[in-house]
């Protein structure tokens, strides 16, 4: 699938050239989606993009920056405001008290983030835990980091996807500098529940581990569900990054505007890469986010109920279809295993769906290690307009799904 990924994608015949460290990563599989969805007109269920605009005032607190002069560098650490609201949402919504001034940064989204928190705490032949299913940068940012991936499993279980409490405690050891988690999880849809949290807190406590926690569908969970970060558990909070971004809670993916949090120390740590990497973004958008967090969290509120109803239609018709799916608690996103239907391969069964029923999904073995657990699930996204959902599970009723 690795070799498979480069070859549908941009890059061929470089090979010789690219990098060791990069060899392994393949180009990432929503441009290679992406790219079978425009060219086939096939509705793109695949990349995790909503196909509605954010608030309105966020976009006129923009165009204000932007004709307001505000069009040079921000501060390396991101413009005062933006910290200080990102800062008053920490405390609001968690409780959780932070200094502006050296414990919030803001980043090129939280994909800057991630790469920054790994290349400014890990060396080469440092341990890195990530939980698999992972979303697919970790992979390549730990691989540029010259660390070394453990990954700790999840289980499919009636109650969805869930933490491998085993695994959690054999992959996290005293080898281990960072453990990278997601919750609300892409692509499973878990949300890490009391039990999760707290066996994650008790092998980072144990073992003196950097928690990294990717948080960017906070907001987005279900069902009367809170998220609670890992940072506000005994002995966290000392340890953990937290990161999150403009980009899933106002529906502003293109902004790339995104932040880390955490104790002034490792902050710092994150701080030391990232003004090597962009050294700063987005300076008019910077101050629109913040009048997002201050103004705008009943947007926010909406979009979580409806995404939780497009999760309900989405799932609804995909298990009608046999296609077997799994309810996420949270996230954008709703795995399902396609092999009722003959298809052992995610992948196969990705790159048939445009031309049987004018669709495109994401096949999940793409985020494991051990590509055979993930084979045959396939990812489907219900950020889009509910016409879309409709058209999408119509024109699956009506082709040939079998093999
Ligand atoms: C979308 C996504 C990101 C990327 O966030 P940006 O702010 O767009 O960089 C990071 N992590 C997860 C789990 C995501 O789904």
């Amino acid at each position: 699938m690795r070799l498979a990924g480069r070859e549908a994608g941009y890059g061929r015949g470089m090979e010789d050239r690219l990098a060791k460290r990069l060899r392994d990563v393949p180009p990432t599989i929503f441009t290679v989606m992406s790219s079978l969805a425009v060219r086939t007109g096939a509705v793109n269920l695949g990349q995790g993009f909503p196909d509605q605009e954010g608030p309105p005032s966020v976009i006129e607190s923009a165009v204000t920056a932007l004709r307001g002069g505000r069009n040079q560098y921000a501060p390396g650490p991101g413009v005062p405001e933006l910290r200080e609201a990102v800062a008053r949402h920490q405390q609001k919504y968690y409780g959780i008290d932070l200094d502006p001034a050296d414990q919030v940064v803001v980043t090129a989204g939280a994909t800057e983030a991630i790469a920054a928190a790994v290349l400014g705490l890990v060396d080469p032949g440092d341990e890195v835990a990530v939980i698999e299913p992972y979303y697919d940068s970790y992979l390549a940012t730990i691989a540029m980091a010259g660390g070394v991936r453990r990954a700790v499993r999840t289980r499919r279980t009636d109650d969805g996807f869930r933490l491998d409490l085993d695994s959690l405690r054999d992959g996290v050891t005293d080898r281990t500098k960072v453990l990278l988690v997601n919750t609300p999880h892409n692509p499973t849809g878990m949300v890490l529940d009391e039990a999760e949290r707290a066996a994650v807190a008790e092998v980072a406590v144990r073992h003196d581990v950097v928690v990294v926690v990717d948080e960017v569908y906070e907001h987005l969970v279900y069902d009367g569900r809170q998220h609670v970060p890992l940072s506000t558990l005994p002995g966290m909070a000392e340890r953990t990054v937290s990161i999150s971004s403009a980009g899933k809670t106002f529906s502003f993916t293109g902004w790339k505007v995104g932040w880390v949090t955490g104790p002034a120390g490792l902050v710092a740590n994150v701080m030391a890469a990232k003004q090597w990497l962009t050294f700063t973004n987005a300076a008019p958008l910077q101050p629109a986010v913040a009048h997002a967090l201050e103004h705008e969290m009943g947007y926010v509120e909406g979009l979580a109920a409806q995404l939780q109803d497009k999760r309900d239609l989405l799932c609804a018709g995909l298990a009608e279809l046999e296609l077997d799916p799994v309810r996420p608690e949270g996230t954008y996103f709703v795995l399902s295993d396609v092999s009722r239907f003959g298809w052992a391969d995610g992948m196969e069964f990705c790159q048939a769906l445009p031309e049987r029923a004018g669709v495109v999904a994401i096949p999940a073995q793409a985020f494991y290690d051990d590509v055979d657990t993930g084979r045959h699930l396939v990812r489907w996204a219900f950020c889009k307009e509910t016409a879309v959902l409709e058209q999408a599970l119509s024109q699956l009723r009506g082709a040939d799904l079998e093999r």
